[in-house]
């Protein structure tokens, strides 16, 4: 069944054809929503909707907009279906009674990024494209060279210098041509989409590849099911719901938007959940938009420590403030002071996050405070990358260990 029917252009709303346009729209250069096939789909039953027996996110491959891209028993097949913890400790802590975190640092190469990269490699090998290029600040450049690798495909990733070494190391491992630009992310971004349309090479940057959110769009899949199992009832995604979102260029916080209204359109929910994008202080672009209460995204400077996130001119703005506009949610400021104080906050319930990742559960502490959410209704908040990718700013959070002497007199002295 071919589900996919088209693009609709976020800003003028003009709908595409499958093979009429790639990337954005040729009038106005916004970003394109996928459109499925909704009647098809709704005639399906939820058994055949769903397939169970997937670990994976290949498990909503008749709600994505690629036909399957075989590669089973690789990493291609893993992304996806991450867990979700219930941590006490943090729920008691914010007086939160159902606090729930899902951790995307479990998808193969450690990041959220490894749901978009899985579709778009679905997608590059529909298309016959050989070779697939990115910009990244390293996590989309890490996903995109690990799903490649994992099918046999070339890849060509575009990363600022000051990239985390560990997260270049994966991308040298991945088999990647990877290149360093003497510049900022922004200035990757342009440089990539040049070498794209030079070299005839498939590019999955973000916010411009409209085939990204449809992998992003998966965990709101999961939060459905995964919550609906957990607490026994027909659905705990409604209105009460707070979803906590990292937001950088916005194609995340799009993507759930997007999964949350696709289970809305398929009579699977109710109503939407209330979703919040939680920005620094020092990339802020999104939240000043929605602090002005307009639609009108504004470049800033980017200097923030969580790499992640350090973005001048969101990609996805406009349909990453709806996310919040549209869902009675919020966007919330913190410093990266707070962003480092809630790395080592997840540390103490075993989840290890990159600043990107521990942003989200810093905005929950401050939607608490600020009494933006009742405490009795559920939160899920993401971790969207491993710690393992900057382990610099973990060592920051936890300051450093002591070295002794090899003797049992020194081991009392530490005690
Ligand atoms: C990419 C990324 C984000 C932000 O996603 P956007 O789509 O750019 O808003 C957050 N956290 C981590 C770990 C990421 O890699
Ligand atoms: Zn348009």
């Amino acid at each position: 069944m071919n589900k996919f029917t088209g693009y609709r252009c976020s800003v003028c709303n003009e709908i595409y054809g499958p093979d009429e346009v790639t990337y954005t729209c040729p009038a106005d250069g916004g970003n394109l929503d996928v459109l499925l096939d909704y009647d098809a789909i709704n005639k399906l039953s939820v058994d055949d909707l769903i397939f169970k027996d997937d670990q994976s996110l290949w498990r909503y491959l008749p709600l994505l907009p690629v036909s399957d891209p075989g590669g089973r028993g690789t990493p291609l097949r893993a992304a996806g279906w991450t867990p979700v913890f219930s941590p006490v400790l943090l729920a008691e802590k914010l007086g939160l009674k159902n606090l729930w975190i899902k951790d995307e640092s479990s998808n193969p190469t450690a990041s959220f990024k490894d749901r978009a990269s899985a579709i778009l490699i679905g997608r590059a090998r529909e298309i016959g494209a050989e070779i697939v290029v990115t910009a990244s600040t390293g996590n989309a450049g890490a996903a995109l060279a690990g799903m490649a690798a994992a099918v046999g495909h070339k890849s060509v990733i575009f990363a600022p210098k000051t990239a985390p070494p560990a997260k270049i190391a994966q991308l040298q491992i991945f088999g990647a041509k990877v290149l360093l630009v003497d510049g900022n992310y922004d200035a990757a971004f342009e440089l990539s989409i040049q070498a794209a349309d030079e070299f005839g090479w498939y590019c999955r940057n973000t916010g411009y590849n409209p085939f990204t959110a449809e992998g992003k769009k998966t965990a709101a899949f999961e939060i459905w099911e995964q919550m609906t199992a957990v607490s026994g009832q027909p659905s705990t995604v409604s209105d009460k719901l707070s979803v906590f979102v990292s937001v950088g260029d916005g194609n995340i916080i799009s993507g759930i938007h997007k999964g949350f209204k696709d289970l809305l359109e398929l009579g699977l929910i109710e109503s939407m959940p209330r979703i919040f994008g939680v920005q620094s202080n020092e990339s802020a672009a999104i939240a000043n938009a929605f602090n002005a209460g307009n639609e009108e995204i504004i470049p800033v400077s980017a200097t923030t420590r969580a790499d992640s996130i350090s973005v001048d001119l969101p990609r996805d703005g406009l349909r990453a403030l709806r996310a919040a506009t549209q869902t009675n949610g919020a966007y919330i400021l913190v410093p990266d002071s707070e962003i480092i104080a809630a790395i080592a906050e997840l540390g103490k319930v075993g989840i290890f996050a990159e600043p990107a990742g521990s942003t989200s559960y810093a905005g929950v502490v401050k939607a608490v405070n600020d009494g933006l959410i009742d405490p009795n209704d559920p939160v899920v908040v993401f971790n969207t990358g491993s710690g393992l990718k900057d382990v610099k700013a973990a060592m920051q959070a936890a300051g450093e260990a002591p070295v002794i002497e090899p003797t049992l007199d020194a081991v009392r002295k530490m005690l």
